[in-house]
Order: structure tokens, then sequence, then C-alpha cells
């Protein structure tokens, strides 16, 4: 089956099918590590915007009882570099204070953004905490951050779609694409 690509998009990397059997796939895993736990205890913390449709895809396939939360930041970014500072836009409604809590992050990039989640919530002593992300960029990283469950390792790419975009657009498609370089690169 062919796909009507927009303009700005290079190529498909992963494609709905590809995503929705890794989602699964992570779903099957969390739902067995996180048996037993009572659903009050056991909170998702969805990263805003761009892990929205993955913790609803997530959030839908697992078999244990969970809540669900988010958390929205931003990173300050120039063009030309990153400064690695993130700030906290939103806080979590609930309580994560001896709760097991699962970061759901879309994207790692230069690993920023996790770490700073790490020790936000770190400090809040929850009962445990890991991350569940769907890509990671190798080749970017620049500080150490562990990813419990990692969807797919892909190339340093600018990538859209699946809650990802790019100055706000693109995240609705179903499939994770690159960007082609002239949009980025300006
Ligand atoms: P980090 O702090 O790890 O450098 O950056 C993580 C954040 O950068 C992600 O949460 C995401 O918002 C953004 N990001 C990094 N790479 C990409 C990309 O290829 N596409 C999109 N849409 N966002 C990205
Ligand atoms: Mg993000």
């Amino acid at each position: 089956m062919t796909v009507q690509l927009p303009d700005s998009v290079d190529y498909v990397l992963l494609d709905e099918g590809t995503i929705q059997n890794r989602v699964q796939e992570l779903a099957t895993q969390i739902s067995r590590d996180y048996e037993g736990i009572h659903n009050e205890d056991f909170l998702l913390v969805g990263v805003l915007k761009g892990s929205f449709i993955f913790l609803a895809d997530l959030s839908r396939c697992l078999t244990v009882p969970h809540r669900v939360d988010f958390i929205a930041l931003s990173s300050y970014q120039d063009k030309a570099e990153t400064t690695g500072a993130v700030r906290l836009i939103m806080d979590t409604r609930e309580d994560v204070t001896e709760r097991h809590v699962l970061i759901v992050e879309d994207i790692l990039d230069t690993g920023y953004t996790l770490q700073y989640l790490y020790r936000l919530f770190e400090a809040r002593q929850p009962a445990s905490l890991r991350t569940a992300v769907l890509l990671s960029k190798p080749d970017r990283h620049e500080v150490a951050v562990s990813i419990d469950y990692l969807g797919f390792s892909i190339p340093d790419v600018w990538v859209v779609g699946y809650g990802l975009d790019f100055a706000d657009r693109f995240r609705t498609l179903p499939y994770i694409g690159a960007l082609k370089p002239r949009v980025y690169e300006k």
C-alpha cells in the first residue's frame, strides 16, 4: 500500500503496523512487570505534548490497572545548539510519593529532558521510577540516562508523526516519518 506523504516528509521510518506491534510488546512486558500493584499505586506520567498518542495506545494495551497523569516541559533551545536547560510548564496533578511511577516520553535525544525528570521525581520519593520511551537517537546522547522500556533506536533525523511534531504540525500522522532536512535546517 502506498501512503500519500505530506510535502515536508521525506520517507516513512516506522509504519503504523510496526509501531502498533512494538507498543503491544512493550505493554505486555510492562503488564508483566507491574502485575499485582494496586490501581491507585501505578501511575503513568505522559510528557506533553509529544507522548500523548504513545501514552493513549500504551495505556489501552496494558492489562494491569493504572492511572494516567501528565507533565509538561519545555526546553530552552536556540537553533545552533541545545543548552540542556529544561523548564517545568505544568506539574502532575497526582502526588507521586510512594507511587510506582512510569514516565512515558516520546523520544530521547540529548537526554537532558529525561535527566531533569528523573531528578524531579526522585526528589519526591516514589515507590519506584521507570521510563518508557518510544524512540531513542543514540548518536545524539550527551548525558547517560537509562531507559527501562524502549520502542526503537533511530538514526539522527528529525522525525514527526504519532504525537511528534515540527512547529506543532504532523502530530496526527499514523506513522513516524523523517522530515526533509530543508524543512528544519534553516
Ligand atoms: P532531549 O532533552 O533528550 O534532548 O530532548 C527530548 C525532546 O526533544 C523530546 O521530548 C522531543 O520533544 C524533542 N525532540 C528531539 N528529537 C526530536 C525529533 O526528531 N522530532 C521531534 N518531533 N521532537 C524531537
Ligand atoms: Mg517530548
